[in-house]
């Protein structure tokens, strides 16, 4: 069976055909500038060069028409009817607290979704003009949306409570929701197997750090706490986002500097994190050697990065009463040993020893603590859109 995988941004889509047999993707590819003048779509046939060609695309619609061509295409086509297509898989960032698993889109799904577009705005909107023109393309084919909050909606009451009025809850949903839940999900699912644990006896930590980063809790197959909240500018330092600050540097910045609150909200999110500190880049490749070449800011910079992750580690083995396993997974977590090796220094309290040998290696599924470690520590590729494919095939079975 084939599943076509969309990721709907404001201008972009990227899209994966996958071969569920054997899980292998077909082909790939991203359109860029959708509704803007010099619209590109670059495709890789499996086994062949990516091309990349200049085609107008006024909307997602004509994004979606373009890349089903692609996939029959003579040349660079993979498929040679869009029927042979079982169903499409959608990533959909906000579900509220509506949904706790991935769902079949009907129109009380799109009701939802669009409910949700005061938390996204940049995302679900997009998301849904995905989903719309899939149905107009493929009128038959079912659409399933998998969402980044679902896999965090088993957090109890707790864990997602702001410490504000309760009627904004009510009213409004504030409450923390965490995103990334996809790639949570498929980490520590993947952990329980090469950890050999007990799934219903397991305590693990993932941290999923890349340009954007979270940590979660998953107690028994659940997750229990995560650090992203309402939205994904809590937690950790990131590549360009603050992650947590005290609520009052926004009025004390907006003050001094005299901004509005979405100015100041837009540098937290776009200016801030290992950018903010460094000066340098968001990009850890470019810290790492402006800290070799002596930057004392990118060194603050990568510093304060793994102590907040050390942190939360911390915060999170409390809240399970022990860990067996901490897995490091998207760019910074699977490609960037030093970081790795700075979080684990930390961790020596739990019984945490890394193999320096081990953690100096990349590729798949890897356990990087000595045979002695009282935890387990890996490195766990991601690949959200291969969960995405697997979440959708499960549905429309
Ligand atoms: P992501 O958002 O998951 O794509 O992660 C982006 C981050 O991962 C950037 O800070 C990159 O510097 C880092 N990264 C990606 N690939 C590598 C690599 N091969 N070596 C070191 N860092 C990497």
């Amino acid at each position: 069976m084939k599943i076509l995988v969309i990721n709907c941004g404001s201008s972009s889509l990227k899209y994966q055909l996958f071969n569920m047999d054997d899980h292998s993707v077909m082909a790939k590819g991203l359109c860029e500038r959708i509704g803007i003048e010099g619209s590109l779509l670059k495709h890789t046939k499996t086994g062949m060069d990516t091309v990349e060609m200049e085609k107008p695309m006024e909307n997602h619609k004509d994004a979606v028409a373009l890349v089903l061509d692609m996939l029959v295409d003579d040349k660079y086509g993979v498929i040679t009817d869009v029927s042979e297509i079982t169903a499409v898989g959608h990533r959909v960032v906000h579900a509220g607290q509506k949904y706790s698993d991935s769902v079949i889109v009907d129109e009380d799904v799109k009701k939802v979704v669009k409910e949700c577009f005061d938390f996204a705005p940049l995302h679900n909107p997009a998301n849904l003009i995905g989903i719309e023109a899939c149905e107009h393309a493929m009128p038959g084919t079912p659409n399933v949306a998998v969402f980044d909050t679902a896999f965090h909606q088993t957090m109890p009451e707790k864990a997602y409570m702001y410490a504000v009025p309760y009627e904004y809850y009510e009213k409004y949903g504030v409450r923390r929701y965490g995103f990334h839940g996809t790639s949570h999900a498929f980490v520590s699912s993947k952990a329980i197997e090469l950890g050999e644990l007990d799934k219903d006896n397991s305590k693990i930590i993932v941290c999923h750090i890349g340009n954007g980063g979270s940590v979660s809790a998953v107690q028994n197959g659940k997750c229990i706490d995560t650090s992203m909240g309402l939205t994904p500018l809590e937690g950790l330092i990131m590549g360009t986002r603050s992650g947590d600050i005290d609520p009052a540097v926004v009025q004390f910045i907006a003050h001094k500097e005299d901004k509005t609150l979405d100015d100041v909200l837009n540098i937290l999110n776009k200016k801030s994190g290992v950018l903010g500190i460094s000066g340098v880049s968001s990009d850890f490749r470019d810290l790492t050697k402006a800290a070799e070449d002596g930057n004392h800011r990118a060194e603050i910079a990568i510093e304060a990065y793994a102590y907040r992750i050390a942190k939360y580690i911390g915060a999170y083995t409390t809240a399970m009463n022990g860990v067996d396993a901490i897995v490091f997974t998207a760019g910074v977590g699977e490609n960037n040993g030093a970081i790795r090796k700075n979080i684990c220094e930390y961790l020596g309290y739990l019984g945490v020893e890394l193999d320096d040998g081990e953690n100096a290696k990349r590729g798949e599924d890897l356990v990087i603590s000595t045979a002695a470690s009282k935890v387990k520590i890996m490195v766990i590729p991601t690949n959200e859109e291969l969960k995405i494919a697997q979440e959708t095939l499960a549905l429309v079975k």
